[in-house]
């Protein structure tokens, strides 16, 4: 900050408010994190200056020698990491990563099977007001009713019904284990491609916590930012080499320019992070904390959908509490507890309110948090919950001891 300080007074001032408020929240938001030291350093770093259009050994630019050795061993990683023969590091997102993937396995206008994304799907994977949406016939699956769990016979029945080049396996709000085995049986019986999107979970999967995607998904993507606590950005992964060579040609020149050294850096330094024990140490945490954050709330009377959560991440349902998602957000940001609206299955109210608050536990775990600090967070968010504004003022003062508590980014590594 002190660098940017000299030469821009504005920014560095909203980025040191930033700071204060990653610091003094307690951050629930389940796509997040808070990356290490060497992470950001090499994300700000002297390799944003080089054009490496191409890939390592093949490039179109001279000068590209120490980026090749940087971007050969981020695959390298990737590839010990998720036990598979191809990655490609090179996706700007998650977005840019599904994008990629969809170039490579379809033409515009076939048929995609993904799960609904008011029950837990990404935007990339089929809304009507994204690429995919727009330029593929989207064939969405839903939740079970009865158990809001994904309900296979159903997606079995879709596929036979609609015959789909690619079913997507993969949600940015379900709490509960992908069956990626069955999917691939029901993609198997309508010779359908099976793509797996890991955006959130990847680093459960890294850690045994979740079943990998792996043999039974033939492209897999991700991002590098969620529970796998690398730097903002895409990740795509593949067990075949044919498959490997389209989707390189994909990506680039297919449809993204030079990649972003810097952040492939970044990314290098969190897998060498994620390849070690204290990491899957970090994971099994995550998703305790997560399990005790869930029974927590359901002690202190607050639904969940589905019942609880076998990851990282769960619903809250408020249907019952006469007050919607965009309240409760509104009004635990003033509580400094920062979580997003989210929809629940059937919501009655649209995506900007929702009736649905999704929270996740990879941040606070990172910032050493454990179950008795999950058991008052739930008790907190309840309170708010049933009592509103008048639960306020007694909700910020827990939330300031907490935080105060589990300091994050020492002032000295980033002024
Ligand atoms: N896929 C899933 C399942 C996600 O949850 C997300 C982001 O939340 C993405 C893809 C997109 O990632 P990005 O925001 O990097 O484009």
């Amino acid at each position: 900050l002190k660098t940017i300080r000299m030469s821009d007074q504005d920014i560095a001032d909203s980025m040191k408010r930033e700071l204060l408020r990653q610091q003094e929240n307690i951050e629930l938001i389940a796509s997040e994190n808070f990356v290490s030291p060497a992470v950001m350093a090499a994300m700000g770093s002297h390799l944003t200056n080089k054009y490496a259009e191409g890939y390592s050994g093949k490039r179109y630019y001279g000068g590209c020698k120490y980026v090749d050795e940087v971007e050969t061993i981020a695959v390298e990683r990737a590839k010990k990491l998720f036990n598979c023969s191809y990655a490609n590091v090179q996706p700007h997102s998650g977005s840019n990563a599904n994008i990629a993937a969809f170039l490579a396995l379809l033409n515009i206008g076939d048929t995609v099977l993904s799960m609904s994304l008011d029950q837990g799907g990404h935007l990339s994977h089929g809304s009507p007001v994204n690429f995919s949406g727009r330029n593929y016939n989207i064939i969405p699956y839903f939740l079970d009713n009865e158990t809001e769990m994904i309900d296979y016979d159903e997606v079995e029945r879709l596929a036979i019904q609609h015959r789909p080049k690619l079913i997507l396996a993969g949600a940015s709000a379900y709490s509960r284990i992908i069956d990626f085995k069955r999917f691939r049986e029901i993609a198997d019986k309508v010779g359908a491609y099976l793509m797996a999107d890991i955006a959130h979970i990847a680093g459960l999967v890294i850690a045994g916590l979740h079943p990998s995607p792996f043999p039974h998904a033939h492209v897999v993507t991700t991002t590098t930012h969620k529970t796998l606590r690398g730097p903002r950005g895409g990740l795509i992964l593949a067990n075949d080499e044919e498959m490997g060579k389209l989707l390189n040609k994909t990506v680039f020149p297919g449809f993204q320019g030079g990649p972003l050294e810097h952040v492939i850096a970044a990314k290098a330094v969190a897998f060498k992070e994620a390849l070690s024990d204290e990491f899957k140490k970090y994971q099994r945490q995550v998703v305790r904390n997560a399990s005790t954050l869930a029974g927590s709330l359901r002690d202190n009377g607050i639904e969940l959908v589905s019942g609880g959560t076998d990851n990282h991440l769960m619903l809250i349902k408020l249907v019952n509490h006469s007050v919607t998602g965009k309240v409760i957000e509104h009004l635990l940001d003033e509580c400094k507890i920062t979580v997003n609206k989210n929809s629940i299955p059937n919501d009655p109210e649209k995506p900007f309110v929702t009736s649905g608050i999704r929270v996740g536990t990879p941040s606070v775990t990172t910032r050493g948090m454990k179950e008795v600090e999950m058991i008052k967070i739930g008790a907190l968010i309840a309170d708010i919950i049933k009592n509103k504004d008048q639960a306020i003022t007694r909700v910020i003062e827990e939330v300031g001891e907490i935080c105060r508590r589990f300091p994050l980014y020492a002032n000295d590594i980033i002024e």
